[in-house]
């Protein structure tokens, strides 16, 4: 191993984990392994309830990924083959794959300056006669404007489905992520602001009926023991994830307090310095920061100075989905999106997890001014 540094900053330790959680998630791993209950165990169910609750609405279904969530959802709600469904230009390729997994086409839509989410006149414009559905997707932990997005998405008659992977407990104008469409996915990779012990997410709603199709197509489209009416997967949730994330979510709120606190440190320290421009709060937004970006127009040159300073920190993402190999048959050249190329060129995720100390966010803003004062 090299000698890491006394400065050094993860830019995500999942290690550092409160030790009560680490102790009650061993204890029923130990129960599990005794009692053999790996698939569809009683927490499962439990997180569901208690995971439908947090978020406000009356169905969570627990499945492997937040990709399988997206993709399932699109296919309970009867999209597929020569559908048309408007995703923003800005995001993880997870959204756009979801949308040609179900057999439709993405359809990507300029981003806005106000929150990096989804612009709402753009989806206006975007709409033609094979729209079938919209999927605002909650970057950062910043929710897309649902005030405009939601009752423009009713009147152009669209199925609406929130990508909500980065946005457990987000806010915005009385709206709650994952309560204010149709339905929403969730991921819970170990990073997200709610995090499994691997690959985990769920499908949320408030329609009983689009639930039990999820539920059918997660588990080989089955509605009873060896009834198969369509054509499904498998796509449960293990029960050891559901220990996990049952164990997790009562802290969560408090998590992103601390994402907050260390935003706002951030934010004072790294005012004015450089060309950097600071991450935008909309009006009345709340955001869980599920990731912390600045702008600069010199973010590869400083990301190398941060690495050589023992800081590290992301790109989220250097290339848009449009632009990415597996799309580009889409037909979307470069500058299509000016918007969103630019943030894909100019963004850089500075070290946040809800463990990050006052300490450390002030070295690597030290750091980061070092780099432009010199
Ligand atoms: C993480 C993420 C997903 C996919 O979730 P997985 O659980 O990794 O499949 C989808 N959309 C966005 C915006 C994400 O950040």
């Amino acid at each position: 191993m090299p000698d890491v540094s006394r400065s050094a900053v993860a830019f995500v330790d999942l290690t550092r984990i409160e030790e009560h959680v680490t102790e009650r998630i061993l204890v029923q791993l130990g129960d599990i392994l005794r009692d053999g209950s790996f698939i569809d165990g009683l927490p499962v169910r439990e997180f569901e309830s208690a995971f439908a609750r947090y978020v406000g609405v009356d169905h969570c279904v627990a499945l492997s990924s937040g990709t399988a969530a997206l993709r399932l959802g699109l296919t309970s709600a009867g999209i597929g083959p020569g559908d048309e469904v408007i995703v923003p230009a800005h995001t993880f390729i997870a959204t756009f794959e979801a949308v040609a997994q179900a057999g439709a086409t993405p359809v990507p839509v300029e981003i806005s300056e106000a929150d990096y989410c989804m612009d709402a006149p753009a989806l206006a414009a975007a709409v033609g006669p094979r729209t079938r559905a919209v999927i605002p997707v909650h970057l950062y932990g910043q929710m897309a404007d649902m005030c405009r997005i939601a009752p423009l998405a009713h009147r152009l008659g669209l199925w609406l489905f929130e990508d909500a992977a980065q946005c457990h407990g987000a806010a915005r104008e009385g709206l709650r992520a994952g309560a204010c469409g149709r339905a929403a996915a969730f991921s819970f990779y170990p990073s997200k602001n709610l995090g499994a012990m691997g690959d985990a997410g769920a499908f949320v709603t408030g329609d009983e009926d689009l639930a039990s199709r999820v539920r059918a197509l997660r588990q080989h489209g089955e509605t009873a023991r060896y009834n198969h009416h369509t054509v499904g997967s498998t796509e449960r949730m293990d029960t050891i994830q559901a220990v996990c994330l049952l164990e997790k979510l009562p802290l969560l709120d408090g998590w992103n307090d601390s994402r907050r606190a260390s935003a706002r440190r951030y934010s004072e320290r790294l005012a004015g310095v450089g060309d950097i421009r600071l991450p935008p709060v909309a009006e009345g937004s709340e955001p869980v920061w599920h990731l912390y970006v600045i702008r600069t127009a010199h973010a590869t040159e400083l990301q190398g100075f941060l690495r050589s300073r023992g800081v590290a920190t992301g790109r989220h993402y250097p290339t848009p989905p449009h632009l990415s190999p597996a799309f580009t048959h889409l037909g979307h050249p470069p500058g299509s999106f000016p918007v969103a190329e630019a943030l894909a060129r100019e963004g850089l995720s500075l070290p946040m997890f809800p463990q990050i100390t006052p300490e450390e966010i002030d070295t690597v803003a030290s750091a980061v001014a070092e780099f432009f004062d010199g």
